[in-house]
């Protein structure tokens, strides 16, 4: 039989063998994002397209050519249809949702994480995918550069435990809307210069928002680009001493940084910090982690004006980024124990001892498949189990089994009745520690 179709391109599946890498990366994440005080927040895959015009930006690649936009074909109630997009990004949809529910109301700094699923149509190639995942942090109520320090060092803190000591952190500031407007000028001018070499998008954001031209993928604009003005040079007193007290917070906590006057970030709602995670280990999308703050999201959403703050990790590429220096990820449980059986008696008897051990917390496998006996332990033996024990009218009758350490082959005499989960979890809790001990 032929499948009917394919999985769409640029998405991926996770095999059950390969999602423990998965489960690694969301647990140690979640687990930093909670000892830096952020708290979890869920908000829907799908927002009114406005939402995402109105704060990634217009003049964005993200917003002018990879969204997934979506309506509902025909409204009951006779209108316009609605413009859903599928979200791009989180820090929209993360910071609509804190607006909503008012907790900017509450004790600043407010501070919130996600591990969501995000969707560009891009070109699908290693580490850019169309569906692909993202662990993002975000700080509200704060503009003092302590903040941007603290949010640097909880990507930073995830990064290393996840094993990841080859991955750059790149800095830079590109200032707020009083410096910016100077730069712009001497921007548009360097363009303006060269403006018969640039790509039509970029004619366009020469007149509407010259400096997205820096983040155009295009060569010959990337190449243009090499000699345009660099923001760092504009920066007003207030923001060039944001910057430096940033830069002092992170030696003080002993993260080292470099700083590329050449970031901007692709999205339209950064002020002041920027800063990039970059690895040379996964060839050219070696950006594991963007971010910076955009003090002015808030107010242009339509909440009170409320500085802000945050960054995204894509997952997929910290994956590979593991992948390619051998960092360990946490290794799925393994069965701790089989119970083999023979005749339906002794199957009786499994199922119900499989029950109460899985009621105690261990991962515990009997056949559902109605093979013999022999097949059943091979079966044991492929998916790894620590124990087996086999069941049969014997062992029903004497109320006692033999049970079987699968690694060093030893047999323990053991009764089935009710003192063998408690007399297992001792057995078992040995034998891990005889593991762990490599005794
Ligand atoms: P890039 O320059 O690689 O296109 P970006 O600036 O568009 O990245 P952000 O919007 O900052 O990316 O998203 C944050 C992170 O999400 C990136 O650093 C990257 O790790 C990841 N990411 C972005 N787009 C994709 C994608 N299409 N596939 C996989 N991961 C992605
Ligand atoms: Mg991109």
């Amino acid at each position: 039989m032929a499948l009917i179709t394919q999985r769409p391109k640029g998405t991926q599946d996770v095999k059950p063998d390969e999602v423990y890498k998965w489960h690694t990366i969301e647990k140690i994440a979640a687990e930093t994002a909670e000892c830096y005080g952020f708290k979890e927040i869920r908000f829907p895959t799908f927002e009114n397209t406005a939402l995402f015009k109105r704060s990634v930006g217009d003049t964005t690649d993200v917003v002018q050519k990879e969204m997934y936009s979506v309506s509902a074909k025909s409204p009951a109630n006779g209108k316009d249809p609605d413009d859903f997009t599928l979200r791009p990004e989180g820090t929209a949809g993360a910071a609509r949702a804190v607006i909503e529910n008012g907790l900017l109301n509450e004790a600043l700094p407010q501070k919130v994480y996600y591990i969501i699923s995000c969707f560009r149509h891009e070109k699908p190639q290693a580490g850019r995918l169309r569906e692909f995942h993202q662990f993002g942090a975000e700080m509200y109520g704060s503009s003092d550069p302590s903040a941007d320090a603290e949010v640097i060092a909880l990507a930073k803190s995830l990064l290393d435990r996840l094993g990841l000591d080859n991955v750059e952190l790149f800095i830079n500031s590109i200032g707020c809307p009083t410096c910016r407007a100077e730069y712009h000028k001497a921007l548009k001018a360097y363009f303006e210069s060269r403006k018969g070499e640039l790509c039509p998008t970029c004619l366009d954001r020469l007149e509407r928002n010259p400096m997205r031209i820096l983040d155009c993928k295009s060569p010959i604009c990337q190449d243009i680009a090499k000699d345009a003005p660099v923001i760092l040079d504009y920066l007003c007193e207030e923001c060039s001493v944001h910057f430096d007290k940033l830069k002092s917070y992170l030696g003080s906590m002993g993260i080292d940084y470099k700083i590329n006057p050449k970031i901007v970030r692709g999205l339209d709602y950064y002020t002041k910090t920027v800063f990039e995670f970059i690895t040379t280990d996964i060839g050219a999308q070696g950006t594991v982690c963007g971010g910076g703050r955009y003090d002015g999201l808030i107010e242009q959403l339509g909440g009170n004006p409320a500085p802000a703050l945050g960054f995204a990790m894509g997952l997929e590429r910290l994956i590979m980024t593991m992948e390619s220096k051998n960092a360990p990820f946490n290794q799925e449980k393994k069965c701790d124990i089989y119970i083999g059986a023979m005749g339906d008696n002794a199957q009786i008897k499994a199922i119900g001892m499989v029950k109460a051990l899985r009621d105690h917390g261990f991962l515990a496998e009997c056949d559902v498949m109605g093979r013999g006996v022999k097949a059943q332990m091979k079966y044991a033996n492929k998916i790894g189990a620590g124990f087996a024990l086999i069941l049969g009218d014997n062992e029903l009758e004497s109320g006692k089994a033999n049970l079987k350490n699968m690694m060093t082959g030893e047999q323990l005499e053991i009764e089935i009745n009710d003192t063998f989960v408690e007399k297992f979890t001792y057995i078992r809790m040995a034998d891990v520690l005889a593991g762990e001990l490599g005794v």
